[in-house]
């Protein structure tokens, strides 16, 4: 902790905001306001980080890198200054310079280098290694352009690009002599010297990865872990304009763009594959450069090679990052000399793999002739891995060519990146037990018979240092209060709360901090949207990436159901009730986008329809990001997660909404079945297919959604209301969500799951009503989301995974 007063405070802020501006304090220019201060706040950071690399270095305590192609951390001084423990001295002290920290953290710009979940994953594992105590870094790629920006324009989205480094990034820091080389294209020569095969790559095209580093503070500040974002540059990056004729120089600059396109955008798409070569480099070049410096840091501070996977973990988020094990392969064969055996040995012993989807359209599967071309050492290293496994389903499964092919690395003409990631890790996990069950029992099947003992479980966490307590300071209080304030280091402590929610004053308690932050979302609503919404109606929240198998549709079936029910029957006694969605939908993904825009149409006719607005409103908040989420998710009463079941790996917003004490409508699917477990079926609202239904659907079909449209007369009007002109003008506007729904015979089973969903929330509706049982089910759901804290999964996936005495020592 930094031991600080408040007067101290406001003379080291008056001082630095002079040393950065070269001018005093003054009135106006937030931004160099919050400029200063998150400089002042890297000081402290500064001394600490130094140190514990050093801690490091001396202890020879293992490393553990966690690479990922997308970091999502949102904003970073409100943690900072919650982590060093000074942000309510901060906030005193700015108070008294006539300064709103509140206003000068909201200056920040999202640090959004990820799509969603996954990326987010990545940011909440990262604080929680720290917070622990575990020597645990970030490897990935500093993207120019993080995720686009959305906005919506005549009710469509709009892509803008997300220049998040204009401003400039006080966090990060070029580290320009750790800088690495890594090699695309070229021929590899082949020789064999002393009775020893030699490999040489020759006529490569040499690209240059600058590290950028970004301290990741631990809670307390003990410890300062690191996150390395790599950047792409030419290798001779000066140019000398007189050497060049005209044509030589724009050709020269027309290659030092397409070096630099490596690390410029992130691509936009969570759960859809792209077999695009850009994306192929973007794998090699992070992976190339993260396993060789991790290799050179590791040698120059006397680790021997033949120790790495003691010392050494690598743990990649997806197959992204998969190309690390023939990377690591690579350099310890051609660049240490050892032996196949040894260094296969050591490399899946340093790798493990998490898988994060069974979708089939997110499985990476590159071409044979794009991966050989641009990488072909690394491809005559899978050809090698994948010649030696199969030899070993050869002996296993004699006579069983369909199923060896099944189970291949390189079949078909692709190199199936999945396989290799199991195949080259000692340990597999999926991310909910229901995802991991279906991993083992069906997607992965063949593997996990082959391979038992390296899959396993760990259910995904949120961090409640970011999630909680430093976006819901009222409700940390009054946990503070009531169960002191152990729950912050000890995240599973939350549970003490159950033994108080039963009393009224606790109840009432929960109802006016939500009222409260309900008021502050209504008026950002207001003030973004124009739309006035009401604080005492239940805020019913759908956020999350817009996808067919997240199924904003059946929340828009719902509501435009709703709608007809008021319209027939003004008196109908309801709750009132508003409907909030966010999320971006990849630039390509046609129907996604024509979701938003039916929420949109549908919030137009709806809010301004008086015949209703007293009962319900609909809004769309704009370009949903981290520092949105924390807004919204504090406000909310009820928490959306509809997933077709089997389809939502985990989740981890179900997470943070039930830690700031709203109740889920729920299927039984991801990480809501864990959560339904955790705090009964009593205080969460289930409904819709079971996993084992959906599985036999797909496998043995027999599902008709004509039939549900045919037969209930409800689910006839809101779907004919798609196309008959009542939400938009151009009737054949929404004729693909319409298709989607009925001439395709609806693959996420919204019309099947429509029923019980009506039902489901005709009960969310009377359960409102008692304010005082109502607040005592949030109650219990935040007593029991202290396991779903990242903490826990961190502290699993060291002891079963990354496993080293040091570690067990340190929790
Ligand atoms: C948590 C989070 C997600 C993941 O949400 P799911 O509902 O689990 O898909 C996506 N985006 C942001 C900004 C988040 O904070």
């Amino acid at each position: 902790m930094i031991n600080i007063g408040k007067e101290e405070f406001k003379k080291a802020y008056l001082k630095k905001f002079l040393e950065i501006h070269g001018e005093e304090l003054g009135e106006g220019n937030s931004y160099k306001k919050y400029e200063a201060l998150g400089n002042l706040v890297k000081d402290y950071v500064g001394e600490k980080w130094v140190e514990t690399t050093k801690k490091y270095n001396n202890s020879g305590e293992k490393q553990i890198y966690y690479f990922s192609m997308e970091f999502l951390l949102g904003r970073l001084l409100g943690d900072a200054l919650l982590n060093l423990g000074i942000r309510d001295v901060c906030r005193e002290a700015l108070k008294d310079l006539g300064i709103d920290l509140g206003e000068l953290e909201s200056l920040e710009h999202d640090q959004g280098l990820g799509n969603g979940g996954l990326g987010r994953l990545a940011a909440c594992f990262l604080d929680s290694m720290a917070s622990l105590n575990i020597a645990g870094h970030g490897c990935g790629i500093r993207y120019k352009y993080g995720f686009f920006e959305q906005r919506i324009v005549d009710d469509k989205q709009v892509e803008v690009s997300d220049n998040w480094l204009r401003d400039g990034n006080l966090w990060e820091k070029r580290k320009q002599d750790k800088k690495e080389i890594v090699k695309f294209g070229g021929e590899v020569i082949t020789e064999e010297v002393n009775g020893v095969m030699k490999f040489t790559h020759v006529n490569y095209e040499p690209i240059l990865a600058i590290p950028y580093d970004t301290p990741v503070v631990g809670y307390e500040h003990e410890t300062i872990n690191n996150l390395r974002l790599w950047s792409a540059e030419t290798v001779s990056d000066e140019f000398d304009f007189s050497s060049f004729s005209r044509g030589e120089f724009l050709k020269a600059l027309e290659y030092k763009n397409s070096v630099e396109a490596i690390s410029q955008v992130l691509y936009p798409n969570d759960t859809q594959y792209e077999g695009k070569i850009l994306r192929l480099k973007q794998q090699y070049f992070f992976v190339s450069a993260g396993v060789q410096s991790i290799i050179r840091h590791y040698k120059k501070h006397g680790g021997k090679i033949e120790n790495l996977d003691e010392k050494i973990a690598i743990h990649i988020n997806d197959t992204h990052p998969t190309l690390a094990i023939p990377e690591l392969m690579r350099i310890l064969l051609d660049e240490e000399g050892l032996g196949w055996e040894e260094a296969w040995k050591i490399t899946t012993g340093t790798i493990s793999y998490t898988n994060h989807t069974i979708l089939a359209e997110a499985l990476e599967k590159w071409p044979i002739d794009m991966f050989k071309t641009l990488l072909p050492r690394i491809y005559m290293i899978v050809e090698e891995i994948n010649k030696r496994y199969c030899q070993e389903l050869w002996n296993k499964y004699i006579g069983q060519w369909d199923k060896i092919s099944r189970m291949a690395i390189i079949a078909d003409g692709q190199v199936r990146m999945a396989h290799l990631a199991v195949v080259g890790s000692h340990s597999v996990n999926g991310v909910a037990k229901l995802h991991t069950e279906i991993l083992k029992k069906q997607e992965m099947k063949d593997l996990y018979y082959f391979y038992p003992n390296k899959f396993n479980n760990k259910t995904n966490g949120i961090t409640h240092r970011r999630w909680l307590i430093k976006s819901n300071p009222q409700l940390t209080r009054l946990l503070k209060n009531t169960i002191g304030d152990g729950f912050i280091k000890h995240p599973t402590d939350l549970i003490k709360f159950e033994a108080e929610v039963h009393k009224k004053e606790i109840q009432l308690e929960l109802a006016k901090i939500k009222r409260l932050n309900k008021e502050k979302l209504a008026k950002t609503i207001l003030n973004t949207k124009g739309i006035i919404i009401d604080p005492d109606s239940i805020f019913d929240v759908q956020v999350k990436r817009i996808h067919a198998y997240k199924r904003q549709s059946l929340n828009c079936l719902k509501i435009m159901h709703l709608y007809n029910e008021i319209l027939a029957n003004p008196n109908k006694d309801m709750v009132p009730r508003t409907f909030i969605f966010g999320g971006k939908a990849a630039p390509s993904y046609y129907l996604a986008k024509n979701t938003i825009e039916l929420i949109n149409k549908i919030a137009n006719v709806i809010n301004n329809d008086k015949r209703v607005n007293e009962k319900m409103k609909v809004v769309f908040l704009d370009n949903y990001r981290v520092s949105l989420a924390e807004e919204i998710i504090r406000a909310t009463d009820l928490s959306e997660q509809i997933s077709t079941t089997t389809k939502e790996a985990s989740g981890t917003s179900n997470m943070k909404f039930m830690m700031n004490g709203a109740l889920t409508i729920a299927t039984l699917d991801g990480a809501n079945i864990e959560i339904k477990d955790e705090v009964g079926l009593d205080n969460i609202f289930i409904f819709g297919l079971q996993s084992q239904e959906v599985l036999d659907y797909y496998k043995y079909g027999g599902y008709s959604s004509y039939e549900y449209y045919r037969d209930d007369q409800r689910i006839r009007a809101v779907i004919d209301d798609l196309i008959n002109g009542r939400y938009c003008s151009d009737k054949e506007r929404f004729r693909p969500i319409y298709d989607n729904l009925i001439t395709y015979n609806d693959e996420f089973f919204v019309l099947k799951d429509f029923d019980s969903y009506i039902e489901t929330n005709s009960r969310v509706d009377d359960e409102f009503r008692d304010l005082y049982k109502w607040q005592r089910k949030c109650g219990i759901n935040i007593a029991h989301s202290g396991i779903f804290s990242s903490d826990r999964t961190i502290s699993e996936y060291a002891t079963g995974i990354w496993g080293s005495e040091l570690i067990y020592k340190n929790l």
